[in-house]
């Protein structure tokens, strides 16, 4: 009698699926692969994978990536019309790359009104660790620029629109400036996504953004992908990439390929109701200022409507009474939840006081962050209930409506925030 195989043996090897090839399927939906390792008929193929020309997954975490993830970063190589992508675990990781991979010891970079972390990645990162000197410039005027390059400046970081004062810059004249000095320009275009601005129309060398928000669209994924020339990608992927290890996992890159199908849907409600909310707080005799370059009142109203088709679902304001108001207000919607993060159907609000904790509060005038200050990531609702949310969240405070925005006493646009590592 033939020795019967172990239950142990069975378990593993036991069983046939469509993907040997004895049922024949083709799946609408690209599937997930969640392998971390693929087999190889033979270890010369495996040396091939590795060397030679055969296109065939290895390893999730290395260059050679993973079905699902590659698929990915296909569709978004194709959504801005560049020639590779590279996606990775995080926004952060997605910013970091890029940045270590073209600063050394003794460069120089220069960083415009930036996400808050990626600020941090200037002061704990790149100047405490890598001993690369920054320049945070707190402007959105490109012509202020151009006096903080030096022979040294490798990188200019930008966001556009920054999140959370929603201003936007000449990108074409920074980009142009920038490359006359031989400087590449990183863009996170996370609040913007390729549907409102292609930073590539502008000469942007690299696009470094968030998967999280609006590409994926649904608050169920984390990731983050760099987008660029295909030997720029390449350079990365098989560098830095799988050392320092942030892939993406399979099942959020299907996640965030899926939430892709929609953002040309998603992206132009998320403005429109951006747009409206906005139009009623300008309104409000309780809002102290509002921010969204939709608004003839933004200071880049024309630049925003020259170079961008929408502005995206966030939005900031100044409510009247200060940190406390903006605590009771933000407490008191229905609709909007409390919490961070944005680009989601759910509409998101979050105070100043919640997201810039660590600065002092002269950093936070200093920035535009007021007393008083919440962001406000506009879902997918429908644009009469948020207002009317929003309606009936102010009704209930009782400040003075005469109360005017703190004078900024410190001008200058060199600056250097308070940071912190608890995050
Ligand atoms: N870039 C911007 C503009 C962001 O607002 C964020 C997060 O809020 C990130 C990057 C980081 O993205 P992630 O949370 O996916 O790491």
């Amino acid at each position: 009698m033939p020795k019967k195989q172990g239950s142990g043996t069975t378990a593993i090897h036991g069983g046939k699926g469509p993907y040997d090839g004895s049922l024949k399927t083709n799946p609408v939906i690209t599937p997930i692969n969640m392998s971390s390792t693929f087999e190889f008929d033979t270890v010369e193929d495996h040396q091939n994978s590795i060397f030679g020309g055969l296109a065939w997954p290895m390893y999730t975490r290395a260059a050679s990536g993973n079905p699902t993830i590659r698929y990915l970063e296909s569709k978004l190589a194709d959504l801005y019309g560049a020639e590779a992508c590279l996606a990775t675990a995080s926004g952060m990781a997605a910013i970091n790359y890029p940045l270590m991979h073209l600063l050394n010891p003794g460069d120089h970079v220069v960083m415009g009104r930036n996400y808050r972390l990626t600020h941090n990645i200037g002061q704990l990162i790149l100047e405490e660790k890598m001993k690369v000197d920054v320049s945070l410039v707190l402007s959105d005027d490109a012509n202020e620029f151009p006096r903080f390059f030096n022979e040294r400046t490798k990188v200019l970081m930008l966001d556009l629109p920054t999140n959370p004062m929603i201003t936007i810059i000449d990108l074409e004249a920074i980009v142009k400036s920038a490359h006359e000095h031989g400087i590449k320009v990183i863009l996170d275009d996370t609040c913007a996504t390729p549907i409102n601005i292609n930073g590539f129309d502008f000469g942007v060398d690299i696009i470094a953004c968030s998967l999280t928000k609006y590409m994926c669209g649904h608050g169920d994924a984390i990731g983050g992908a760099i987008i660029s020339n295909a030997k720029l990608v390449k350079d990365i992927r098989h560098g830095l990439y799988p050392r320092i290890g942030a892939a993406i996992s399979p099942f959020n890159a299907w996640l965030v390929a899926q939430g892709l199908k929609t953002l040309h849907l998603r992206v132009p409600r998320h403005n429109e109701n951006a747009q409206k909310l906005s139009e009623y707080l300008e309104k409000h005799p309780k809002v102290a200022k509002v921010n969204y370059p939709g608004m003839p009142s933004h200071p880049q109203y024309e630049l925003g409507h020259k170079i961008m088709s929408g502005f995206g679902g966030m939005m900031s304001f100044v409510v009247k009474g200060g940190d406390e108001a903006a605590t009771k207000m933000t407490n008191l919607l229905k609709l909007g939840k409390v919490g961070t993060s944005f680009g989601q159907a759910e509409t998101m609000v979050e105070t100043g006081w919640m997201s810039h904790y660590e600065w002092s509060m002269d950093d936070r005038i200093r920035f535009g962050l007021y007393p008083g200050f919440v962001r406000v990531s506009c879902g997918l609702e429908d644009a009469d209930d948020l207002i009317e949310d929003f309606d009936q969240a102010l009704a209930q405070l009782d400040v003075d409506i005469n109360e005017e925005l703190p004078e900024v006493e410190d001008t200058s646009i060199e600056w250097t925030p308070t940071v912190t590592t608890m995050e």
